[in-house]
């Protein structure tokens, strides 16, 4: 079903809208319950009221603690404060962090940032699948490894790592394992005892919540080093006055999430592989990430012979938006660092194209791509292949 302004979203991966029973239960702390969560007073304590709960409605989501909870500014801020947190409380313990080749830049960038800082990072391959081989974990963990840090599914490709499996090898290892749950955290379980993990980063805008609010849970009893100093908000573990109505708007996003998850995975599924296959039908078209181990919702190829930005804009014209290589990276001449980790050429990264399903997406909707899609493909193909008259001088 088009937005109100027509448009076929398809790009879910990178935001959501607030859903409206979201906003609607933000909004009066916008306005008549602004109180400081701190103060004393009734406006105040209404606030906090409104934090306590927010912090159970999460953690009966994850199966945790209210305690194990922190929310952030995002889910950038959950990630860099999870692998700083522990990288540097665990400094004694030892200097070394896993991670993958194809991490969220929010753990790349803080894994560069830490190697300047002295801390060895080993970045693990993936399969051309886009997995990580969890007895690549277990051989690359010494006594000097401080965390271990995965995403439990890629933005790009949309496949879904091992991640229990992954967790139960750190456990018996005894060392810290974080994830990077962004983009599972509308559609996947995310219940950190089955899950094995002892830190998970979720963003409250990839489920139909707000933008710039994080969720990070810290198992109890892992220490991690506050990187936000101030005031004793979230039991001093990330100053700063509580975002109160983007906190109880990812809150009743997630609770939504985990209510529906069953049966919108199956619709969105259904209608991702319909895409898919119609899609597949495109000569040379292939798809990228895992075939079966993947978001319900994702779809993404590469379509040798066509520029990404080009076919994206292509799409634009028909109202449909879509996305190409990371949307952070979109606009950068660089292929992906994801697309090259599975194995792609810079030629072939060019070509890719993700469309990602959500509340919106209905059958028509993948019946307007597939009716468009190809004549687009078909004329910037003819168009690349076209000899330029300029430069062939004759
Ligand atoms: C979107 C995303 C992030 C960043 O979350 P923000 O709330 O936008 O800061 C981190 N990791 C993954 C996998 C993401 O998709």
């Amino acid at each position: 079903m088009p937005l109100p302004d027509g448009t076929i979203y398809l790009d879910h991966a990178a935001t959501t809208p607030t859903d409206p029973a979201v906003l609607e239960r933000m909004l009066p702390y916008f306005s008549e319950r602004f109180g400081n969560a701190s103060s004393v007073y009734r406006l105040g304590r209404q606030s906090l009221d409104a934090l306590d709960a927010a912090h159970e409605a999460v953690a009966d989501a994850l199966g945790c603690r209210p305690t194990e909870i922190i929310f952030t500014g995002g889910g950038s801020e959950a990630d860099n404060l999870a692998i700083k947190g522990i990288a540097s409380a665990q400094r004694r313990r030892g200097n070394h962090i896993i991670t993958s080749a194809i991490e969220h830049h929010a753990v790349l960038h803080t894994c560069h940032q830490l190697e300047r800082e002295g801390y060895r990072v080993t970045y693990l391959p993936v399969s051309a699948d886009g997995l990580v081989d969890p007895a690549a974990v277990e051989a690359a963990i010494t006594d000097e490894t401080a965390l271990v840090t995965l995403m439990y599914v890629n933005n790009e490709i949309g496949t879904i790592q091992p991640i229990a499996a992954i967790g139960a090898i750190c456990h018996a290892r005894r060392v810290p394992f974080h994830t990077d749950a962004v983009q599972a955290g509308g559609l996947l379980d995310l219940d950190v005892r089955t899950l094995h993990v002892d830190l998970l980063s979720l963003s409250s805008h990839k489920f139909y919540g707000p933008k710039g609010v994080g969720i990070l849970y810290v198992r109890q009893g892992a220490r991690i080093q506050p990187q936000m100093l101030g005031g004793s908000q979230e039991r001093n573990r990330r100053a700063g006055t509580e975002n109160v109505p983007g906190i109880v708007g990812a809150a009743e996003a997630l609770t939504h999430a985990r209510a529906e998850r069953a049966s919108e995975s199956a619709r969105l599924a259904a209608l991702r592989d319909r895409l898919v296959a119609g899609i597949l039908q495109l000569s040379g078209a292939r798809l990228t990430g895992h075939p079966s181990q993947r978001l319900p919702n994702h779809a993404s190829f590469v379509l040798p012979g066509v520029e990404g930005e080009s076919l994206l804009l292509n799409l634009d014209l028909l109202g449909i938006a879509a996305s190409s290589g990371s949307a952070c990276s979109s606009g950068a001449v660089e292929p992906s660092h994801v697309l090259t980790a599975i194995g792609l050429s810079a030629s072939e990264a060019r070509g890719h194209l993700r469309l990602t399903l959500g509340h919106s997406t209905t059958e028509d909707d993948v019946t307007f791509v597939l009716e468009h899609l190809p004549p687009i493909v078909e004329r910037l193909r003819a168009l690349s292949t076209r000899p330029t008259s300029i430069t062939s001088g004759a």
